[in-house]
């Protein structure tokens, strides 16, 4: 039997990984001022002395991969990322281990759900070897901005958006990817406290056929009207429904939620209309292996309600790369709360916690191969 190789349709663009050229900043910040920055980053506000940035064009593809001074991005004030907002990101942490090597979790999977992000949004997908290889050649210059106190990384936020100077209403044909890094402190710096979360039921964050499985700016600027009326009643998160019957657990703005049951079982919304997030599917993973059932399935507000009312609910929490897993003490709503506001941090909460933590910091065997190393 004679086989012939089909005909790519796409050319594949894995298989030739881009070659990055560095320009090196002239005003890095002096070692006292990093080090005073990486003290006490908070998160989000502090830079590295350089950024990623690679363009794109419908005729050429992806090219002139470079590595530049961290600066401004010029663009033309018609670009259609300001007016259609065609724009995704991901949000990934560098790890420094014991040894001083540096480390990240999983990011070919952040570079996968970029991918879907980018066919959601109409935008190119960018390879999974470009994009790893994109935050080695941050890492390469900016390394020693990945802090080394507990609980501390270096935040990473990849970004692609379209950058075509162009009013009518279509895909983009110039767009750019970009990556920036951000040294984060630990997100609870005194210790783990549970928080309390707002159900709305007036606003949703995406609805059937949305984009709420993307990573998208959209997405976010959907929840910070609700999330400024979850303030409002004491919740510092909100807690969204689906958009179509108003019934069912989908995720909190930036985060997934999880449910345990006094059997063990933990249950975490399903839904195409959520963030399938890397922090979830691990902590999907770390459960099974410790023996514990976990359904990843529809789950109603009213189930909540009956678990809480039962006690069959035991615990409850948030998770994502910034926070990791963040407790939640009480449901709020408009005419019922489940939980105490006070309620302490879960155990098994704190527990997979501390596993998956110790994973990304190398404290632990990475037996499932989460980890990549970004410096070597
Ligand atoms: C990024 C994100 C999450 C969490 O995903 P991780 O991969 O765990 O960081 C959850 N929900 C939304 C809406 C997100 O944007």
């Amino acid at each position: 039997m004679t086989t012939t190789a089909p005909t790519p349709i796409t050319p594949a663009a894995t298989e030739f990984p881009l070659a990055f050229q560095l320009t090196p900043s002239t005003d890095a910040r002096a070692v006292l001022e990093r080090e005073a920055i990486l003290a006490d980053p908070g998160f989000g506000k502090h830079f590295t002395d350089h950024m990623v940035q690679i363009e794109w064009t419908l005729d050429k593809g992806w090219h002139n991969a470079e590595v530049l001074p961290y600066g401004k991005i010029s663009l033309d004030p018609a670009a259609s990322v300001f007016h259609y907002a065609q724009e995704i990101f991901e949000g990934l942490k560098a790890y420094r281990h014991a040894d001083g090597a540096i480390y990240t979790f999983r990011p070919e999977m952040n570079a996968a759900r970029l991918q879907r992000s980018a066919v959601r949004l109409a935008l190119p997908e960018l390879s999974t070897v470009d994009f790893i290889e994109s935050l080695k050649q941050l890492i390469a210059v900016d390394g020693s901005w990945v802090p080394d106190a507990a609980e501390t990384s270096l935040y990473l936020r990849p970004f692609e958006m379209a950058t075509e100077s162009f009013l009518g209403v279509r895909a983009a044909q110039k767009v750019g990817f970009y990556v920036i890094a951000s040294p984060a402190g630990a997100y609870f710096s005194g210790g783990v406290s549970p928080v309390n979360i707002w159900l709305s039921t007036e606003f949703n964050r995406a609805g059937r056929g949305g984009m709420g499985a993307a990573k998208t700016g959209g997405n976010y600027a959907s929840s910070l009207l609700p999330q400024e009326l979850a303030y409002t009643k004491g919740c510092a998160q909100v807690l969204f429904l689906d958009a179509q019957e108003g019934k069912y657990l989908e995720e909190l703005g930036g985060m997934n939620l999880f449910l345990v049951y006094k059997d063990g079982t933990l249950v975490t919304p399903e839904s195409d209309s959520i963030l399938a997030g890397i922090t979830r599917d691990s902590i999907m993973q770390l459960a099974r292996d410790r023996g514990h059932d976990v359904e990843l399935r529809k789950v109603s507000i009213e189930e909540w309600k009956a678990g809480s009312a039962s006690g069959d609910i035991v615990e409850v929490f948030a998770c994502g790369t910034a926070a990791v897993i963040t407790p939640v003490a009480q449901l709020r709503a408009e005419d019922f709360t489940l939980g105490e506001a006070d309620a302490p941090a879960g155990e098994l909460t704190m527990s997979l916690r501390q596993e998956l933590t110790d994973i990304q910091y190398g404290r632990l065997p990475d037996r499932h191969g989460w980890l990549t190393r970004l410096d070597a």
